[in-house]
């Protein structure tokens, strides 16, 4: 069955008339394919590149499964960052605007827990959380998860890389049995296939693939670059092309202040995103972000996963990154949902060998950008 549109689907007029508030024309190809078998009520796997929309491939039915007049919790959504935990209760809001009687939390580290217990205790039925938080509200016992009816593995190998498998079984250990339970990925490592056997009923195994790993309106460039001279390259880049937004990739949290502090020094508005702020500044330098106060976001691998902003047209590699997957994340961050997007990496001697592997690894090949001359950034 090949289903385009949202009207097509079984779903609901509330959460129709949201989709179109929000501006989704139509259903992505995982969307389209896993909402009516989840809606179905079966066993999913979903495993689509970064950036597909695979937020609301669950969102949706989760929405439309909930009953409102059952004021306890029937759904929980299991991500591995406090980011993502926040952002895909932002769209689980977003999408249930209009489907009134359905409260959903975010539960996460960093936030005071006492909130969150108060929160709790006025009848959640949807929580998106990541998981030693969750752990920590069951053994408190200000979570039960005795009615939940389903589970939702979100970025599972994410979760499954960040050390999180023990505390993902001790959660779905304690939820009902009869539970429907999906998993939505980028990748398929086998750690997730081991978990499928033990935790899902017959799932139906949705694959979309493409046949680059990257997304391919993202145009990508590399400069080659001595490591003195990346700041005013980075500079003159950024007065060059002007970008609305523009997330910075830095392998390290002193780098990455370091960075922010000399742009700031020479008048951009730059903020960092990393994992030695409290919950508090991360909240407030994303909703910076979001909002253009700031324009430029100096990231880390870790701080930056799976954040999803709308407008990041340019992303820099300011440091090749380490591992190949994570130039696939990085430069997942623009040319979201179908809009155009840029990166440039930055490579000097002997990276070369290290952007060679990126290409191998994305079959793309980085396209050579010349450093911009002064004359460039004044005209
Ligand atoms: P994933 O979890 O697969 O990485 P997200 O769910 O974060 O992807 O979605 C990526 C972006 O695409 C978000 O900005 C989201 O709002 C947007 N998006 C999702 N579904 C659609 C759609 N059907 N049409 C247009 N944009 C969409
Ligand atoms: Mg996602």
């Amino acid at each position: 069955m090949n289903i385009t549109k949202f009207e097509d689907l079984p779903i609901s007029d509330e959460i129709k008339r949201s989709i179109a508030e929000i501006g989704f024309e139509e259903p992505s190809p995982i969307q389209a394919q896993s909402i009516p078998v989840i809606l179905s009520g079966k066993d999913v796997i979903g495993q689509a590149q970064t950036g597909t929309g695979k937020t609301a491939a669950f969102s949706i039915p989760i929405l439309e499964k909930v009953d409102p007049n059952n004021k306890h919790l029937q759904a929980i959504v299991l991500c591995p960052t406090r980011e993502l935990a926040i952002q895909v209760s932002k769209e689980i809001r977003k999408l249930g605007k209009f489907k009134s009687g359905i409260k959903t939390l975010p539960v996460y580290g960093g936030q005071p827990i006492d909130r969150q217990i108060k929160a709790l205790k006025s009848g959640v039925q949807v929580v998106i959380g990541t998981p030693g938080r969750v752990i920590d509200h069951i053994n408190r016992k200000t979570l039960k998860l005795d009615d939940v009816k389903m589970v939702v593995l979100d970025e599972a190998d994410e979760m499954l890389d960040m050390g999180f498998r023990e505390d993902i079984e001790l959660i779905l250990n304690q939820t009902p049995i009869e539970r429907q339970t999906t998993f939505f990925s980028a990748t398929m490592p086998k750690e997730i296939l081991e978990l499928t056997k033990l935790y899902q009923h017959e799932p139906e195994i949705i694959k979309v693939v493409r046949k680059e790993l990257t997304v391919p309106n993202i145009k990508q460039f590399y400069i080659e670059t001595r490591r003195a001279n990346k700041l005013e390259v980075l500079c003159r880049l950024i007065d060059v092309y002007n970008p609305k937004l523009s997330v910075v990739f830095c392998n390290t949290k002193r780098g990455s202040d370091e960075l922010v502090s000399e742009l700031q020094a020479r008048g951009y508005f730059a903020d960092a995103l990393h994992g030695d702020l409290k919950q508090t500044q991360r909240d407030i330098v994303m909703d910076k972000f979001r909002q253009g106060t700031i324009d430029i976001l100096v990231a880390t691998d870790v701080a930056a996963r799976g954040i999803d902003v709308d407008d990041v047209d340019m992303v820099f590699n300011y440091d090749l990154p380490q591992d190949e997957e994570y130039y696939v994340h990085r430069i997942g961050r623009t040319g979201r949902a179908g809009r155009e997007g840029v990166s440039f990496s930055f490579v000097y001697g002997k990276e070369m060998r290290k952007m060679r592997d990126i290409e191998r690894y994305t079959k793309c090949k980085l396209v050579k950008h010349s450093i911009p001359t002064i004359a460039d950034v004044e005209e």
